[in-house]
């Protein structure tokens, strides 16, 4: 098929890619001229597992106008839909694109399908997309036809996601959008739910608070286990075996960060609240959350004093595979050191670069130098963290790097 992607972030970029493997016709496009430039020379200009092996393989045209977009059957919007200052979902990137799009539209003649695969809240498909995508002239399923398919692949394996999810989810706006987006995913092996516009954007919200509360709610047990000097991850073990359960986002620890959880949970605590109603379960893994990864802080302040006191970090990024270090609890850790006086060092083997234009008053060394420092924090499960010689040192652990125990004074965040 003749796909366009908006947007060519972590999302568009992947199943731009993907999709290009699969033997479609792809242009993406972006207002980035710097991503566009680097697609165009079939280099990644994100890590992700695969990404740069495939965009050698494919031909892919980048963009950064919306010339010939509706030639395609299909459009999706891959756009960056970020929280803004209150917590609801930022809908510039979004207006934006479904603006250049509807001028693009204009006196078209071919049917196509727009679909938003970005994260929004529920009713934005229908309430702002569809009303500028009509200022085209165009009529909503006559002319062109709309979908929204939320995306749930996640960073770090993000193309065994997308080419392997595990159910794809196509909110309709009449059964020939459905149709024509489903002539996409005919060689996928997957379950899909093909339901409606407003259920399919809630699907996600949905679906990212639920894996936001498993994780504060295992770190809330990890905090007792580690009082009552019982062992989190054997008593996650015997939880996770009861199928109703399951034993994936049991692992006690620092907490969510990344681009999408808690962005997602704010945009679905915002948008109740402005219907009238509180969410109480939601807001408090939120808040929980927050202070998780200060622990590690709260912790460390019982072995050794912070002021003036060098404090290595391993690990940056909101999870090991992936170089986005966007919400990552890094931040927070940072932030708080440099609060109490203390001298922060940092390793990471792919998020150092990203992290220095947050926090350029970090020495960035080696993680072999890290281990000279008073104390290390560890706050990303890198498997390479296995590979290091602790003894003598002072540790805390928020990520359960078992190497790590042979330290001289070792404190593991929940356990
Ligand atoms: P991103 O910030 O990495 O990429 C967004 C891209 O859109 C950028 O390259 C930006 O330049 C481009 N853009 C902005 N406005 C544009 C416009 N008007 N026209 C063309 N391009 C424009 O974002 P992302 O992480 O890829 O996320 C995209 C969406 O997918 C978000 O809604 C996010 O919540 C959702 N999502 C993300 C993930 C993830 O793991 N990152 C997973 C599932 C869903």
């Amino acid at each position: 098929m003749n796909i366009s992607v908006i947007g060519s972030g972590y999302v568009g970029l992947v199943i731009g890619a993907c999709l290009a493997k699969l033997g479609n016709t792809i242009t993406l496009v972006d207002t980035d001229k710097d991503r566009v430039a680097a697609i165009n020379n079939n280099v990644a200009y994100l890590y992700e597992v695969e990404l740069d092996e495939i965009l050698k393989q494919v031909h892919i045209e980048a963009r950064t106008d919306y010339r010939g977009v509706t030639d395609s059957d299909i459009i999706l919007i891959c756009v960056d839909t970020p929280s803004d200052e209150t917590g609801s979902i930022s809908l510039k990137s979004i207006i934006e694109a479904a603006e250049q799009l509807a001028e693009e539209m204009e006196g078209k003649e071919n049917y196509y399908v727009v679909v938003v695969k970005s994260t929004v809240t529920p009713g934005t498909t229908e309430e702002v997309v569809i009303p500028i995508l009509e200022k085209s002239g165009g009529k909503i399923g006559v002319d062109f036809g709309v979908c929204m398919s939320p995306e749930f692949l996640s960073e770090g394996k993000a193309v065994q996601d997308f080419m392997h999810p595990a159910r794809v989810i196509f909110g309709e706006y009449d059964k020939k959008s459905g149709d024509t987006l489903s002539n996409l995913y005919h060689n996928f092996n997957a379950p899909i739910l093909r339901t409606n516009l407003r259920t399919a954007e809630m699907i996600k919200l949905a679906s990212n608070a639920f894996l936001s509360t498993k994780i504060s709610f295992i770190n809330e047990i990890g905090n007792l286990c580690k009082q009552l000097g019982i062992d989190t991850y054997e008593v996650a073990k015997g939880m996770g075996f009861d199928e109703r359960i399951g034993s994936k986002f049991l692992n006690a620890g620092i907490g969510f960060g990344g681009s999408c959880l808690p962005k997602d949970l704010k945009a679905l605590i915002t948008s109740s609240e402005q219907i009238g109603y509180k969410p109480r379960i939601l807001q408090e893994v939120l808040d929980f959350n927050d202070k998780q990864a200060l622990r590690l802080i709260e912790l460390l302040k019982r072995h050794i004093a912070l002021k003036g006191a060098n404090i290595g970090l391993l690990g940056l990024s909101f999870k090991p595979g992936t170089n986005d270090m966007r919400d990552s609890s890094a931040i927070k850790i940072a932030q708080a050191l440099f609060q109490e006086g203390a001298i922060v060092k940092a390793y990471d083997p792919l998020a150092a670069e990203n992290f220095k234009r947050l926090f350029p008053q970090i020495e960035y060394t080696s993680k072999e130098d890290i281990l000279n420092c008073d104390a290390i924090l560890i706050i990303t499960e890198w498997e390479e963290f296995n590979n290091l010689d602790y003894k003598g040192k002072i540790v805390i652990d928020g990520r359960r790097i078992l190497k790590a125990k042979e330290a001289r004074i070792y404190e593991g965040i929940c356990w």
